[in-house]
């Protein structure tokens, strides 16, 4: 099967490109930095070099492609949001998803699936309520984007496709992510919880994203958001336990919300704040999560 990545060379497109490449699919990868991108995956995937910001898709990179995969998207977790670096956040997706699907558009033989990367960020910050893919979005920056985003790729379906969007909770997995940022401190003896510590933590290990992933390609029933959270959200305070104790590291150094707020602004609201999500619909197509423990996520992704 032909399978079109875009964002493959990031840290879950890497994983995925690897294994959809060793189950003996043919992999075609469109980075921004074609020369990058093969040195990084190596020369046994193909890569097509594309510009979404200007509107450019490669000629021919949809031929006999059956799944693409969109993960592509500047990445939130570094640095201040600046007025400057919100509009790169969200034009970085929107872009990406609109010159695909106007891609597709233009083809006769279409794909039939596009799975389509958002984020749990779509509901917003919601306490303690436990969230399903029915329940409604937020209306915060993160919200916004991933709310555009999905719009973008949901208007594949007006061309006949399939489309699975893909809420993503924070991905556990070796060599980098989220989880590479978040140890740090616990490394110099300075770990602990974020904020009130009360906040939820919607996370998945990466070896089910891309099981996830492989289910809503194969899966004709699987259309529309699917939440992809294991189905045990811990407390920050929780998270940051289980850390100290994987890593044999002290966790009590709590980091004031104001604090956070000081250093990175608007971005510390992402840490701040979180939400308690179900993956209902996996559920119920009888997904089985390799990693149900936050514990087991942990020790694989810091030592696997
Ligand atoms: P990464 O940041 O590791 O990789 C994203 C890829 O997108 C890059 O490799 C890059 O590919 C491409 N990219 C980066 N900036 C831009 C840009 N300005 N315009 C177009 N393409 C760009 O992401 P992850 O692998 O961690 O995540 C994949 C997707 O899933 C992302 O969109 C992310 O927002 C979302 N997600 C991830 C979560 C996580 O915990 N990892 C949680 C929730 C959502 P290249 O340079 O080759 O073009």
């Amino acid at each position: 099967m032909k399978v079109l990545v875009t964002g493959g060379t990031g840290f879950i497109g890497t994983a995925l490109c690897r294994y959809l490449h060793d189950r003996g699919d043919r992999v075609v990868v469109l980075s921004r930095d074609e020369k990058a991108a093969r040195r990084h995956l190596g020369n046994d995937l193909e890569v097509l070099s594309w510009d979404p910001a200007a509107g450019s898709m490669p000629a021919g990179a949809l031929d006999g492609v059956e799944v693409v995969i969109n993960l592509a998207g500047e990445s939130i977790g570094e640095g201040r949001w600046t007025e400057v670096r919100k509009q790169r956040i969200l034009n970085s997706r929107i872009r990406t998803t609109r010159v695909l699907v106007e891609a597709m558009g233009k083809v006769q033989e279409r794909p039939r699936v596009l799975v389509s990367a958002s984020a749990v960020g779509y509901y917003g910050p919601r306490g303690d309520e436990v969230l399903t893919e029915a329940d409604p979005p937020g209306s915060d920056f993160l919200a916004k984007v991933c709310r555009a985003w999905e719009e973008e790729a949901l208007k594949a379906e007006d061309l006949g496709l399939r489309v699975v969007l893909l809420r993503l909770g924070i991905v556990f997995g070796p060599g980098g992510g989220a989880l590479a940022r978040m140890v740090l401190p616990f490394h110099f003896f300075a770990g602990g919880p974020i904020g009130s510590g009360q906040q939820w933590v919607s996370w998945v290990h990466r070896d089910d994203v891309i099981e996830i992933i492989r289910l809503a390609s194969a899966d004709s029933s699987v259309s529309g958001p699917v939440n992809a959270t294991a189905p045990q959200p811990v407390r920050m305070e929780e998270l940051a336990k289980v850390i100290g104790k994987v890593l044999k590291r002290p966790s009590w150094l709590r980091v004031p919300g104001f604090a956070l707020r000081l250093a990175f602004g608007e971005m510390a609201d992402m840490l701040l704040t979180g939400q308690r999500v179900l993956p209902v619909k996996l559920q119920e197509k009888g997904y089985r999560f390799k990693y149900l423990v936050v514990e087991e996520a942990l020790k694989a992704s810091l030592f696997g």
